[in-house]
């Protein structure tokens, strides 16, 4: 199917792009990567008036570190960029492990985490990952720069903060204060696909100590949840048994999955709860590590 008729401007600048949006109003859209937009587009499930592709505005594709250790992803990022990253092999173990689980290599060349936050798909994997880290998003437009926690960007499924004539223009992770650990895993179908369930797990470390915990979960609820009690049942202690089996078993009762094609409820639960033993046994507290808590599952 086409899509019905729209007008395209690419701009070469941030203050043209929200210049446009700002005329545009509700019937305008930021395309980035195109990976959602188009294909809703097509669909007809989104029929905006405008495109301002962004793509064309000079500074917008790094992920960089400042000095304190405070990442920034700028909205033309690309998930490949992400997925072959040295900087977030050695410092994100969370965002390391999520990056080759989005979608296929083609998508991946092409769309973006900025635009995977703005889709606010409950099924998109960064949303969690970045929420389990603390993250944020910060938007730009007319009247200025706002930063967006992302336990507040996302406001509904498909739904987010911004105004229609702002554009996010980088997300935020903070530095770790200790040492930074964990992961992501992912229930799939077959490659490529959204997650039937999916959990992202940081925590950070003093010595044995947990300091800081952040647990999110994907495709399990009508959006990304914080799983914010399973993560409180971390901090202040070392990880034992006993401790990863309480925020298993807090995350699994934070989990709102329904029954589809996909599995039952209870199955989905008892994935989140797995999941979340998983990656915190492989947690090495000490050593940032992405090989210890990445990787998919199959499902029939
Ligand atoms: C076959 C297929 C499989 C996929 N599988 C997965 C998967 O397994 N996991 C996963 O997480 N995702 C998956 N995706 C989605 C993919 O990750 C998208 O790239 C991502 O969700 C959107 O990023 P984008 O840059 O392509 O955004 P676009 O498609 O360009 O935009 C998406 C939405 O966000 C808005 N937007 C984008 N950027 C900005 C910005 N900077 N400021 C304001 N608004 C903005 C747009 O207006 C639009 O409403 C899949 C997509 C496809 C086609």
């Amino acid at each position: 199917m086409y899509p019905s008729r729209f007008r395209y401007e690419a701009p070469r600048s941030l203050n043209e792009a929200i210049g446009l949006l700002a005329d545009g109003g509700d019937e305008a859209k930021v395309l980035a990567g195109g990976q959602s937009l188009v294909p809703l587009m097509k669909l007809r499930f989104a029929s905006p008036e405008l495109i301002v592709d962004i793509n064309n505005v000079p500074g917008l594709a790094y992920h960089q570190a400042d000095a304190d250790g405070t990442l920034r992803i700028g909205a033309l990022c690309r998930h490949s960029d992400l997925e072959h990253s040295e900087l977030l092999r050695s410092t994100q173990p969370t965002m390391a492990a999520a990056a080759p689980l989005i979608a296929d290599p083609i998508v991946r060349n092409r769309g973006t985490l900025v635009g995977s936050l703005c889709h606010a798909d409950p099924q998109g994997d960064w949303a969690s990952v970045v929420l389990s880290l603390g993250g944020s998003v910060v938007a730009q437009g007319p009247r200025g720069r706002r930063t967006i926690s992302m336990t507040e960007f996302v406001t509904g499924p498909f739904e987010n903060l911004l105004e229609p004539d702002e554009i996010a223009v980088e997300a935020v992770i903070p530095p770790a204060q200790g040492t930074r650990s964990g992961g992501y895993l992912k229930l799939e179908r077959r490659v490529g696909d959204f997650a039937t369930v999916g959990v992202a797990v940081s925590i950070e470390t003093a010595g044995e100590r947990v300091t800081k915990a952040g647990i999110a979960l994907t495709g399990v609820g009508g959006s990304t949840i914080a799983a914010t009690e399973a993560a409180a049942a971390l901090i202040g202690r070392p990880l034992t048994e006993e401790s990863i089996n309480a925020a298993a078993e807090l995350a699994a009762q934070a989990a709102r999955p329904r029954t589809d094609h996909r599995g039952s409820a209870e199955y989905k639960r008892h994935m989140v709860s797995t999941f979340v033993k998983r990656i915190l046994s492989g947690a090495n507290h000490g050593r940032a590590s992405s090989g210890d808590g990445g990787g998919t599952e199959r499902a029939a």
